[in-house]
């Protein structure tokens, strides 16, 4: 796995208030791929360039909504349908590098959204996003490099010559609190995470279990052997294209042994030295609040 890539997304999980963690995450959306009956005048559009999104503070969600993309001058590099948002249908749009924003809008990185959107809205920005970059990167067969065509019934691309399929792209990873006579433990990466201690984690590789991740990851990362472990909970990270999937676990074994590079040192901390993490919403922060809880 790549761990620079991890831990970037781990030092953005820091920086990030974002709740994706429950079972259901959306309260006002329902998704489908093939658009009902609806026009596309009483639609709520997803608008991006590159990874910033087109906010309308006057819109009543903040994002464009009842708009005529040819009227406004906009030209959609592509398009896809999303499901139902508040009763309205909902699409996502990538629109050219060079695209001025409109009259009283503007366009804002997807991670400075949070704060101004409904949650619901942001969570489903997440994944427009992935969505248009799935679009975009799976336009030709990854096989023999015809042009796809997307099926009309789910979120896949064939190949009219190969029949080769193309679903929308998640990287798991897995993240883990483990725990040794009530104390957590947590690593300090070489980089961007401004110092701060955190918990074990990393992508899944080919061919592996959930559990063999965690198993390898804590091994590889701070040379220690875990068991018991407990699923805890999941969470979409659309930056670009992942799931988190948190556990716990206990110490089975091993002393802490870090590489130096990567993680500099690892620790073992009870409760009194555990920080809540400023956001409270991220699943890190989750499964701090669940050592906390447990174990003060
Ligand atoms: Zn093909």
């Amino acid at each position: 796995m790549n761990f620079c890539l991890m831990n970037n997304y781990l030092s953005i999980f820091d920086e990030i208030l974002v709740s994706m963690r429950r079972e259901s995450i959306y309260n006002r959306y329902e998704p489908s791929v093939k658009p009902v009956s609806y026009g596309e005048d009483e639609s709520y559009w997803f608008i991006f360039k590159s990874d910033s999104m087109l906010i309308n503070p006057e819109s009543k969600l903040k994002i464009p909504f009842h708009i005529d993309l040819d009227e406004i001058n906009l030209v959609p590099l592509r398009k896809n349908y999303m499901g139902i948002l508040d009763d309205h249908p909902v699409y996502v749009v990538e629109v050219d590098p060079e695209t001025e924003p409109l009259d009283g809008m503007e366009f804002l990185d997807l991670r400075e959204t949070y704060d101004i959107l409904d949650e619901d809205v942001y969570l489903l920005a997440g994944r427009a996003v992935q969505i248009m970059n799935w679009d975009k990167n799976h336009m030709f067969c990854g096989k023999c490099g015809t042009k796809t065509i997307s099926m009309e019934d789910e979120n896949a691309k064939i190949c009219p010559e190969c029949g080769f399929t193309s679903f929308t792209r998640i990287s798991p990873a897995v993240i883990t609190a483990i725990i040794k006579d009530d104390k957590i433990l947590m690593a300090k990466h070489s980089y961007g995470l401004r110092n701060r201690y955190a918990l074990i984690a990393g992508f899944l590789e080919a061919g592996e279990t959930l559990e063999e991740a965690v198993k390898r990851e804590v091994m590889e990362e701070v040379g220690l052997k875990v068991k018991d472990l407990k699923y805890f909970g999941s969470q979409p990270w659309p930056f670009p294209n992942s799931l988190m999937i948190g556990f716990t676990a206990k110490y089975a074994g091993g002393e802490i042994k870090v590489d130096g590079k990567e993680i500099v040192d690892a620790k073992w901390f009870d409760a009194s030295e555990v920080l809540r993490f400023p956001s409270k919403i991220s699943i890190a922060s989750e499964l701090v609040d669940w050592f906390l809880e447990t174990y003060s």
